[in-house]
């Protein structure tokens, strides 16, 4: 070779990570031999960009992060950039990354109303948009979908989650994996989907958000890991672990959790980043000494990146380790080949920055509005109805919407919002008013406030963009604007009520005690009673409340949890029967917190109607069973009928029909159950297992079927410490909610075996 070759090709070398034919993991691999300690140390590291640019600026430039989160400013994170691959060593780019949770400038029903949909290709497209409109601003990576399965409504991050079951929470995930991702990591115009929190967090104890969880192994593996499992399969590029400990050990120091189930047993290959601070925190859990040893120790046992307020002590610490001999450098390696694999995956090589000023008009267009309007059509969930509802356009002339959220556009967003002064938002209010237009006079009144007697940790931490709530009415002034909102209510021919939970009331750091109304919400109802006026209630929270007292009173309730920027609208158009709700409850609705927790899949050892099992001063029935929701027309669901059985490789089609028999259109979620009888251990009442949305015209027949096959009736066993089939008879049901009664059997043949496990 010539000289100048052997120059040229050692030049190559020197940058072979820039050589786009060279795989991904290939490039990984010659960065990383390039690399110093320090830089590696630097690339494992993730900050919270709450501050100025010229706070930061300085810390990517000394390599000390390899993302941020939390920027959302496209000019902000292009200047971080040009600092990070101008004025670094190795310009290696930053990875940002956001909680786009459910949308990011257009905003879509909280997670917990987009279960409620039971429509994952409603979901999918809805995350899709998100990732479309976080993309446009330089943010490549979501910390969502939330995959917890939550069977506690005190904690109040179920907003975020999928709700109680893992069968729906599984559909949910794989759609949102998609919906951000697009076919591959890479797709343009989407970004990488993170789900959360790896494992076990909604498990709490006392529904008390970060509190330790003690869960059995049976448990982990038949509840809370099928949506995590179902996310990995369907290519999620991230994972982030949770905060608390599970059975003792702080999940991201938890090597089987993070390395033996989550790698070894679903065959996740992404990278895993730990929750705000949990790498740090792990001193506080009295399991690490210090900062250094729970750098050491996440790392370890896979979770590959460190979220931290201010500097990580990965950053600081881990170079130091790995030469003291605490921490094998092939350890560090592997994590960090996992975050470069996804930057290349993501083209920042080639394409670090994003388009400044195509980005405004990308985000909230007309189309994606419309898309959120939908979207909280679908999630809307009618949970009483004697005739009231759907309202008659043009019948009252002078029309209420009154309460709290009534007119907040804060409220109509819900958590993980921040930007919540949106002139798009839509109110219920407002939404009442645009359908109503020359038909009526709407006006609104607050009547009530309601404060946390605890401040949100949001109003604690500076969000750009983010308005504080109001501040706390003084008593005198309560007094007007309750006798406000009565008058109004009596002045008026119709009165729209809502109630419910302010959006800050469930989220994070947003556990209750209670389930009941906060505030003077059942005095503003009992005054609404009182004055005689027709009325109709919308409820509006992110976790099912005591509603016991409303339901004695109210004619109708339709829950609208939070429904996203135009959330108000599609509540309008549900309420004046433009549209026929067909949202179905995704936990069970306790009837007081006593019950809790209450989910429908549990196991007995009693007869249900057994005297001791049940509480002696209230039905042991919840209020609203899982899968429930009503809706404007009637359907009629047929006997199942069941062909083949379930063998090895063989499959069963249970089969029945819908018919609407009402007189209007609308949708039916079907949904099939199934309950092993006998086997190797006690197994659920019933698990949900199969379900469909359906749209029928009045009238309209229509033949659903099921396929079901090993992967339906599988369990994990605690005895044998694996996947097993129990053959025998199961018993089947088909309906319109878990409380289901049409009935089948099904027979599962063969011996009882062991089986593949996730997948
Ligand atoms: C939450 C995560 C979130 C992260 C970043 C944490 O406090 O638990 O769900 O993704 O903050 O904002």
């Amino acid at each position: 070779a010539t000289t100048a070759g052997v120059a040229q090709q050692r030049a190559a070398a020197r940058s072979a990570w820039l050589n786009t034919r060279l795989s991904p993991e290939q490039r990984a691999d010659a960065l990383i031999a390039a690399m110093t300690l320090e830089e590696k140390a630097g690339q494992v590291s993730q900050q919270f960009m709450f501050g100025a640019f010229e706070q930061f600026a300085p810390q990517v430039k000394a390599g000390k992060v390899g993302s941020l989160l939390f920027v959302t400013d496209p000019a902000i994170i292009n200047r971080l950039q040009k600092v990070a691959v101008e004025e670094t060593r190795l310009k290696i780019p930053l990875i940002f990354g956001y909680d786009v949770i459910h949308g990011f400038r257009t905003i879509f029903p909280v997670p917990l109303a987009n279960a409620a949909s039971w429509d994952p290709a409603g979901v999918e497209q809805a995350q899709a948009i998100a990732a479309t409109e976080a993309r446009a601003v330089g943010i490549h990576w979501a910390f969502s979908p939330m995959l917890d399965i939550s069977r506690d409504p005190r904690w109040g991050r179920i907003v975020e989650s999928p709700g109680e079951d893992p069968f729906l929470g599984a559909a949910m995930a794989r759609a949102q994996v998609r919906g951000f991702q697009g076919p591959a990591i890479g797709t343009p115009g989407r970004i990488i989907s993170g789900p959360k929190h790896f494992a076990g967090y909604a498990t709490a104890e006392g529904g008390r958000d970060y509190d330790g969880a003690y869960i059995s192994d049976a448990q982990l593996y038949n509840v809370i890991f099928p949506p995590f499992a179902a996310a990995v399969a369907a290519g999620a590029g991230n994972i982030m672990s949770a905060y608390m400990d599970l059975n003792d050990v702080p999940a991201v120091g938890n090597k089987w959790l993070l390395t033996d189930v989550l790698r070894g047993q679903m065959g996740f290959n992404g990278w895993v980043v730990s929750d705000a601070n949990g790498t740090k925190n792990q001193v506080v859990q009295h399991f690490a000494r210090d900062g250094a040893d729970a750098a050491v120790r996440s790392i370890a046992a896979g979770n590959d990146m460190e979220m931290s307020f201010g500097p990580a002590a990965s950053a600081d610490t881990l170079a130091a380790s790995v030469r003291a001999g605490k921490l094998p450098l092939a350890t560090l390696d592997r994590a960090l080949r996992r975050i470069l694999v996804a930057k290349f995956r993501m083209g920042l090589f080639e394409n670090p920055f994003v388009d400044e000023a195509r980005a405004q008009a990308i985000l909230a267009t007309p189309a994606h509005r419309d898309a959120a309007e939908r979207a909280a059509e679908r999630a809307l969930v009618l949970l009483k109805n004697d005739g009231a509802l759907p309202l008659t356009p043009g019948a009252h002339k002078r029309v209420a919407v009154i309460g709290a959220h009534a007119n907040s556009k804060r409220d109509t967003l819900g958590s993980w919002a921040f930007q919540y002064d949106l002139p798009e938002t839509v109110t219920l209010f407002e939404g009442v008013r645009d359908r109503l237009g020359r038909d009526a006079s709407v006006e609104t009144a607050p009547g009530v406030q309601m404060k946390r007697a605890v401040p949100s940790m949001f109003e604690s931490i500076t969000i750009p963009g983010q308005a504080k709530p109001e501040p706390k009415w003084e008593p005198q002034r309560a007094e007007r604007e309750f006798d406000r909102a009565v008058g109004l209510a009596k002045r008026s021919d119709l009165v729209i009520l809502t109630l419910g939970e302010n959006e800050d009331m469930s989220g994070e750091g947003a556990s209750r005690s209670d389930l009941k109304l906060p505030g003077d919400q059942l005095k503003l109802l009992d005054a609404v009673v009182a004055s005689g006026k027709p009325f109709v209630v919308v409820t509006m929270s992110g976790r099912p409340l005591e509603l016991g007292p409303v339901l004695a009173k109210a004619p109708a309730v339709l829950h609208a949890w939070y429904g996203g920027t135009r959330g108000g609208a599609a509540t309008a158009r549900a309420l004046f029967g433009d549209v026929n709700p067909g949202g179905k409850l995704p936990v069970t609705w306790p009837r007081s917190v006593g019950q809790v927790p209450i989910y429908y899949s549990h196991n007995t050892t009693h007869q249900p109607d057994n005297q001791g099992k049940r509480y002696w001063d209230i039905p042991s029935t919840p209020e609203f069973p899982f899968g429930y929701g009503l809706s404007y027309t009637s359907f009629e669901i047929g006997t199942p009928v069941v062909s083949g059985s379930v063998t090895a490789n063989g499959r069963a089609t249970v089969t029945t029909t819908v018919t609407n028999i009402g007189r209007r259109a609308g949708d039916e979620v079907v949904q099939l159950y199934l309950h092993q009888r006998a086997g190797r251990a006690s197994r659920p009442v019933r698990e949900l297992k199969g379900f469909q949305r359906i749209t029928l015209q009045p009238g309209e027949r229509r033949t659903v079927s099921f396929p079901l096959d090993e992967g339906s009736v599988k369990y994990w066993n605690a005895a044998v410490k694996g996947w097993v089939v129990d053959p025998g008879t199961f018993d089947v049901w088909v309906g319109n909610s878990s409380a289901a009664t049409q009935h089948a059997e099904l027979v599962v043949g063969g011996a009882p075996r062991s089986t593949a496990g996730f997948v």
